[in-house]
Formats: C-alpha cells, structure tokens, sequence
C-alpha cells in the first residue's frame, strides 16, 4: 500500500498565528510529542527569522531522531544558510525554501519580475542541495498563480536537484476539485515528476483545508502539511487529527497508509492546548470535548446495543480514554503511585509524587469523585512547581466576594524570600487577587488571556486556570489546578510571572540578518 507523509508544521505556521507563541522550551516538547506520534517531518521554525527561531531550530535538530527536521527558508542565500548552520548536525534533516509565484505577490510583494523570481527559485535550491539531499521547494501562492509559469518554475527546481514540490494553498482560496484538477496537471507537466514526492500546504479560510488536502492526495500529492488542532495563520491549516483519521476511517475508500501513532493524537491536541492556553471548540472534530459524547436517547440506546450504530472510529483509537472513577479518600499512596504509572507518568521524581499526593488528600476529602483527569491536573501542577525554582510563591489567599460591596482580596507572597502582605479592591474577585499581586511583585505587563476550565463534570469539578501574560514582546503562559477557582486564578498568575522571570534572563544576543531584494517586509510564511 502507498504511503502518505505527514509534514507537520505546528511549530512554524501554527506558532505564527496570534496568541500561539511558544518558549523554545516549550517547542522542544511539543516537537518530542510530535516524534512520539509519528510524524515523517517536523517544521521546526525559521531559521534565519530571529536569533530565538535559530537556537530552537538548532536544539530540536539535535533532539530529534525519528523524524525528519526541516526549516522554512526565503529563497535566499542568507536564509539558506541560517537554516544549514543550525542543522547541519541533525540527525535527519532537510531544508524547505519557498518563494512566491502569484502574479498578485510577485508584483505588490516581491516587486520582481517572474525570470528573477525563477532565478532566485533555482539559486535557492541548488544552494541547498550542495549540503542535503532533502530539499523541498514550495511556490508561495501556487493556488492563485499562473499553471503555466507553476510548471515552468517546477520543472526548473527539479532540475536543480529539489525533491519535495510542496504545493500551498497559502491564503485558503482553492476548492477540492480545483487542487484535483492542479495536482493532476502539475503530476502530468513538471520535468521527472514521477521522481519527486508531491505535497499540500492548505489553508483553512474557506474552511476546506482538508478537503482540498484530501483531493490533492486522490491526484497523486503524497505529503500533506498540517498541523495539530488545524493552528495556523487566520482560519488556520488542515488539522492533523482530522487527515489521519479521514484517512485511517475510510482505508478502504484511499488506500493508504501512514507513519502515525492515532493513540496519540488527543495526547497532542492536548499539550498544544496546554502550551498555548488557547482550547479547541467542543464540536471540533476527532479532539473536541464532544466529539464523542453522546448525548441524544435514542444514539445512547443504539450505542448501547452496538457502538458502531453512531461510532465511526472508537475514542480509544484516537486515544481519548474513557473517564473512570478512579480513587478516594481511602487511596493509599502505593495506589496512587500505580495509578501515576498508568496514566503515563512513568519517569517523575519522588518529590513530584509525593506533592501530588498530599493535594490527591485535600482533594479528595473536598471532592466525593476522583477522577483520571483530576490526577493528571495534579500532577501537572506538582510538575510545573518542581521544574522551576519560583521566584514568588502563594503563601495564602482570601477573597471577600459577593452582592452589596466591593471585591476584596487579601494575600500572603512569598517574594523572593521576602513574605509580604497586601489587601486590594477590584472588579470582581479575580481582579483584586491580581491588583494584590501587581502590588507585592510590582512589574508590568499585559494581560493577554484568562481562561478558567472545568476538569471534570459538576459544581465541585476542579479548575484549570489558564493566564498568558507579555512583556517587551516576550509571552508566557501559567496554569493552575484547584477545586476553589480564585485559588487557581492567583497560582496561574504566579506561574505565569515566575516564567517571565525566567524569560526576563534568558535574552538572546542580537545577530544582525540581511534582508534581500523584495524581502525587506515582516518575516512570514507560506
Ligand atoms: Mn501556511
């Protein structure tokens, strides 16, 4: 059976769109995640964008070995050789240029003539294939540029040694029978197309991005570029999840195969919502809260007496685990312990343990069910404490809320060593804990997002609490567990801040990058 290859590009277009910014820490765990589920390729950034983008490029080169990495270069030597300079050590890699091919873009963008844009196709990828064998040249635009000049620039990066064509659907414009239509031309006119692979970049403008990926792959495209939770620039890119499972689900109808672990796709979709803070909605498809509930009598009653009257794929295949009961007050820590260990959290500390276990107490004597997700919130919590050394830590917290006066909140912090006190007015709760923190930890930043999550079902559900704050450009994103919300609210705050603090030290030095003819605008993508 054929193959498809899934490129995956979460960490480069997916981290351009607002309010998905990722630490380069965070990117390398997101890209490790992303070998464990099976992807073929990693887009791990632009190289040559900023000095943070080069030094991630450069780490999840050197820590990733199954999967291929890739940067996204301009069709330029300077680009080109960012890109080779921060991988040439990696275990498998390859660079991915791009240049736009459109009429629209080619004059308002790029002010160049096609011939100099050909020209600058070929130096790019001639450059590159001095260094890899892996070069993939993709023509920015391809949807609404001209077939005739798309098979000529083609043919011509073929010849100078390109070995993915990646075709972009970069502002969401096409239709599935229109990319059917120009991957079947595209397979019939470039030079030795039958010797390179075909690839789809679709965008989600129109919402077809992976309808139009999947008509790609009927005309003979076998990579598609994606990313996790469908993140990306505007309406975003073709979502993973939704590919492989349109794939996997109707095998018989496609045909083929691919390299992806399914039991590891909701893991992905959720660390990606925890690393940006930013959640897909409940309908989403494949990773959505309700993707698999439910709800109506009559589809409980079929799902009862056979699953598949209403299920097309099992939770399980996608690696939703069902919700069980797992523990109570009586749970003894060698039980938790085990049951740390089957929900995957194999290699933590003693100490990590050990803190998650006396919250598991309080929990459970607040909470009458325990469930798998409380745990994992938990734990993740103890996680989060034992990885940094914080800087500020929540001695206690008071809130006065309610009807008939203002919201008061009284705080003990820890700054620093130094154990401070304040107590604040605000708009509602959550405002004065966050003026008490401003007040014993003065700095300043812009509060961005402020998210509260429930972890289960009911009104003693614990909550995540989810804050992104940004200073001078720099981004970080705190979370807290707790069964009392405004609990939670002060903690995410202080996660939050403590990783500014971090961040705060951790400035790259500044590298000069030369800009081009045509190329002098904002860096982005395909
Ligand atoms: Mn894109």
């Amino acid at each position: 059976m054929d193959k498809i290859r899934f490129f995956d590009t979460t960490l480069r277009d997916g981290e351009q769109s607002p309010g998905c910014s990722m630490s380069a820490e965070e990117k390398l765990n997101f890209a490790i995640q992303l070998e464990r589920l099976g992807v073929n390729t990693i887009e791990a950034g632009f190289a040559a964008s900023s000095p943070g983008d080069f030094e991630s490029v450069r780490e999840i080169g050197q820590k990733i070995k199954n999967s291929t990495v890739v940067s996204l270069c301009r069709a330029s030597k300077n680009d080109i050789d960012s890109a080779v300079k921060a991988l040439f050590d990696a275990k498998n890699w390859g660079i991915h240029t791009f240049i736009s091919t459109s009429e629209l873009h080619m004059k308002h963008k790029l002010q160049m003539e096609p011939n100099e844009v050909k020209s600058m196709a070929i130096a790019a990828v001639e450059r590159a294939k001095k260094v890899t064998d892996n070069v993939e040249f993709s023509p920015e635009d391809a949807t609404r540029s001209d077939p005739k000049f798309l098979v000529d620039i083609l043919s011509e990066t073929v010849r100078a040694g390109a070995t993915i064509l990646n075709i972009p659907d970069t502002v969401g414009y096409t239709t599935p029978e229109e990319m059917f239509e120009l991957i079947t031309r595209l397979k019939n006119e470039v030079h030795n197309a039958d010797k390179v692979i075909f690839s789809v970049h679709c965008h989600n403008d129109l919402g077809l991005g992976v309808a139009n990926s999947l008509a790609a792959v009927r005309a003979g495209a076998r990579q598609i570029e994606c990313t996790i939770n469908g993140i990306g620039e505007r309406a975003g890119n073709a979502s993973l999840e939704e590919l492989v499972m349109a794939l996997k689900t109707r095998q018989e109808y496609y045909g083929f195969e691919c390299d992806i672990v399914t039991e590891q796709l909701f893991p992905s979709s959720k660390l990606l919502t925890q690393i940006t803070g930013v959640d897909v909605q409940p309908n989403k498809a494949i990773v959505g809260a309700n993707a698999f509930a439910h709800e109506a009598g009559i589809h409980q009653d079929g799902m009862l007496k056979n699953r598949q009257t209403y299920e097309i794929m099992t939770p399980e295949s996608v690696g939703v685990k069902q919700t069980s009961l797992v523990m109570g007050k009586h749970s003894g820590r060698h039980a938790f312990k085990d049951k740390l260990t089957s929900l995957g959290y194999t290699d933590v500390t003693d100490d990590v343990i050990e803190n998650a276990f006396g919250k598991f107490k309080v929990l459970a004597d607040k909470k009458k069910h325990v469930y798998d997700e409380d745990i994992i919130a938990l734990v993740d919590d103890s996680l989060i404490i034992d990885n940094k050394v914080n800087a500020i830590n929540l001695k206690s917290l008071k809130v006065f809320a309610g009807t008939g006066e203002p919201q008061r909140a009284e705080m003990t912090l820890d700054v620093f060593g130094e154990v401070k006190k304040a107590s604040e007015t605000g708009d509602g709760p959550v405002d004065a804990i966050f003026k008490c923190i401003k007040k014993l930890y003065p700095h300043d930043v812009n509060l961005q997002l402020y998210q509260v999550h429930a972890v289960t079902e009911g009104t003693d559900a614990q909550a995540t609490v989810s804050v992104r704050i940004e200073e001078n450009g720099k981004t970080t994103v705190g979370q807290a567990a707790d069964t009392d919300t405004l609990v939670a609210s002060a903690n995410a705050y202080i996660n939050a801040l403590n990783k500014m603090i971090i961040k705060r030290t951790k400035t790259a030095p500044e590298m000069q990058f030369e800009s081009s003819k045509g190329e002098n605008q904002k860096l982005k993508g395909i």
